[in-house]
């Protein structure tokens, strides 16, 4: 996979962490950055790692440090501060408006539609459904690449009639390639958040919400009102804290994306 990766990766450079030059690109579509500004906790937790012996390391390149781990801050999936998502990083801009792509949005895929050739199984194109609920299919000259997800794309192929022939009978779909292992093996990425007050050295997840605007700070659980509607007579205080919230928004809105 490394070279597809590196084929996509554009990791903004960082005298912040370890990096292992040769698993990354810093020029493809993809954006990957560091936290910017990097927050006093995280530095101080990551000398604290080191301190306690777990070597400073890059966790996305060739050598995790076997056992004893590595530790860095964290690289996330983003470019100057906003979100590198699929559409921003590949699609955004020319590649759209290409005259051999056509993008069907607000569409499920609800079968790849497989010919027997020559005993050999074939995918020849999608079934899809429209948000009106009309059918549709397209055809492929070439070949059909599944990319619905850990859970989507193997969904996709039992409703294909791929994958164990019980289940697929016992639910009424035809199995057309009984493949056992179609559905299985999910191994999930488990995160353990460990919580410990550290006053002055992190941000608040109060902090976080104000600077996410207004629509965070609404009910239910939120200090503002679930309708903006009902904002008219808000008390003194939660006026002014939806005013911190706004401008804080509208700082990141107009300056996140600038080099
Ligand atoms: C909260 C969160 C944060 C993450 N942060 C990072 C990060 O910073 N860096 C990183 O490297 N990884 C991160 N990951 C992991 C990363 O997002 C996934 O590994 C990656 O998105 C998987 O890509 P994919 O294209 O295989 O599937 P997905 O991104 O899941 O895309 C599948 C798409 O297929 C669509 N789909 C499914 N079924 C159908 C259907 N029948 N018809 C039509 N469309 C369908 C879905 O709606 C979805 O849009 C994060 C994951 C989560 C949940």
């Amino acid at each position: 996979m490394l070279p597809y990766f590196r084929k996509s990766e554009g990791l903004a450079p960082s005298d912040e962490i370890p990096v292992d030059g040769p698993a990354h690109n810093n020029a493809g579509p993809l954006g990957v950055a560091v936290r910017s500004p990097v927050l006093r906790a995280a530095s101080d937790f990551v000398e604290a790692a080191v301190a306690a012996g777990i070597p400073r390391g890059d966790y996305n390149g060739r050598d995790r440090g076997g056992a004893a781990g590595v530790v860095s801050l964290a690289q996330s999936t983003t470019r100057r501060g906003k979100r590198s998502s699929t559409y921003h990083a590949f699609l955004e801009g020319e590649a759209e408006h290409r005259p051999n792509l056509k993008i069907i949005t607000g569409a499920q895929a609800t079968r790849v539609i497989l010919e027997s050739q020559s005993r050999q199984m074939e995918a020849k194109g999608v079934e899809y459904r429209l948000a009106s609920g009309e059918i549709d299919t397209v055809h492929a000259d070439r070949e059909v690449i599944l990319s619905a997800g850990a859970i989507g794309s193997p969904h996709l192929l039992l409703l294909s009639g791929i994958g164990p022939r019980p289940e697929l009978e016992a639910v009424g779909v035809p199995c057309l390639l009984d493949q056992p292992h179609v559905g299985k093996h999910l191994k999930d990425h488990l995160l353990v958040p460990l919580l410990f007050p550290a006053p002055g050295l992190g941000v608040t997840m109060n902090e976080i919400a104000l600077s996410m605007g207004p629509a965070a700070l609404r009910g239910p659980g939120g200090p503002l009102p679930a309708d903006p509607a009902d904002d008219a007579n808000l008390p003194a205080d939660l006026q002014a804290l939806k005013q911190e919230a706004e401008r804080r928004i509208t700082e990141w809105e107009t300056t996140a994306g600038r080099a």
